[in-house]
């Protein structure tokens, strides 16, 4: 799964929501994100 958000794998027993998307692309109805984005964190980590 990836975030729609932050564009990052959403690993395992990480929180996210999913959004219904209501438009005409047929193959992703499902939008993912995380629920704290790890980008939005500010953590000096590279
Ligand atoms: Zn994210």
């Amino acid at each position: 799964m990836i975030c729609a958000r932050c564009d990052k794998a959403i690993r395992p027993g990480e929180k996210y929501d999913t959004t219904v998307v209501h438009g005409n692309s047929v193959g992703q109805p499902t939008v993912i994100r995380h629920r704290d984005c790890p980008s939005r964190r500010r953590r000096a980590r590279r």
